[in-house]
């Protein structure tokens, strides 16, 4: 079933101390101010999910997300984190596909292929993240570009599988810039994206996949952004940092 999403991505930001005080201020704002029906993500770094997810588990709309997995099971892979070991410490999701592994860390299409196919066995619900650079949309290949980043890694899944993936929409020339896809611009996307799902898999598991926007989210452009049709919630990096910022996109459905 669709649902209404918004995570946060805290990146490789914040001290320990600071990444409690910060999920203390997101749970209470979201316990105190957000009343309608819309799930929230935290994807802090890796050495203190479990902490944060333990300030989080007296709040149903509070749950935790990874920022990366290991397509491997286990065994000898130094400074990797399983897909066993995230759910054992509490996360429900995992980012998939980020355009920052997919850039610094050379993430290609199989190796996300196989990220999903780990995240699934155990029962964490990867959030795919898609979008394009700059020069693909200057010359008018976004759609195509978007299109086969969904065909090359979500393909082999089985219908059953992709039930539980979801998806994330963001350009990269909107990361972190400032630069935020216009509402028109992510509607189109996000409806095309729903389109290519449905030839992928089928129109039912399309229209029911929550497709999130990144890119510069913040709390003036949410509300816009959030009303299209298309856009089930999004996915923040920047502005998820601060908790009055976060509460307040999360508010704007
Ligand atoms: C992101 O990196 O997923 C992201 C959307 O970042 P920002 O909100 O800072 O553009």
């Amino acid at each position: 079933m669709r649902k209404r999403i918004v995570a946060g991505n805290w990146k490789m930001n914040k001290t320990y101390e600071e990444a409690l005080t910060l999920v203390s201020e997101i749970d209470n704002m979201v316990q105190n101010e957000v009343t309608g029906d819309v799930t929230v993500v935290i994807a802090p770094p890796f050495p203190y999910l479990q902490s944060v997810g333990k300030l989080t588990q007296g709040n149903d709309k509070l749950h935790l997300a990874a920022q990366n997995v290991s397509e491997h099971e286990s065994g000898a892979f130094t400074g990797e984190v399983s897909a066993r070991m995230l759910q054992s410490v509490g996360a429900e999701y995992v980012i998939i596909g980020h355009s920052e592994r997919r850039m610094y860390h050379h993430e290609d299409a199989q190796t996300l292929y196989k990220k999903l196919k780990a995240s699934l066995a155990q029962g964490l619900t990867p959030i795919f993240c898609c979008g394009e650079p700059l020069e693909e949309r200057d010359a008018d290949r976004h759609f195509e570009y978007v299109g086969q980043q969904l065909h090359d890694s979500l393909s082999y899944l089985s219908n059953e599988e992709f039930d539980r993936v979801l998806i994330a929409y963001e350009p990269i020339w909107a990361i972190g810039t400032g630069r935020t896809a216009s509402s028109q611009q992510a509607q189109e996307m996000h409806a095309y994206i729903r389109e290519q799902l449905s030839r992928l898999f089928d129109a039912e598991a399309a229209y029911n996949t929550s497709i999130l926007y990144g890119g510069s989210c913040n709390p003036g452009n949410a509300k816009e952004l959030f009303a299209q049709k298309d856009v089930d919630g999004g996915l923040i990096g920047g502005a998820s940092l601060k908790s009055r910022d976060f509460t307040d996109i999360i508010k704007s459905f």
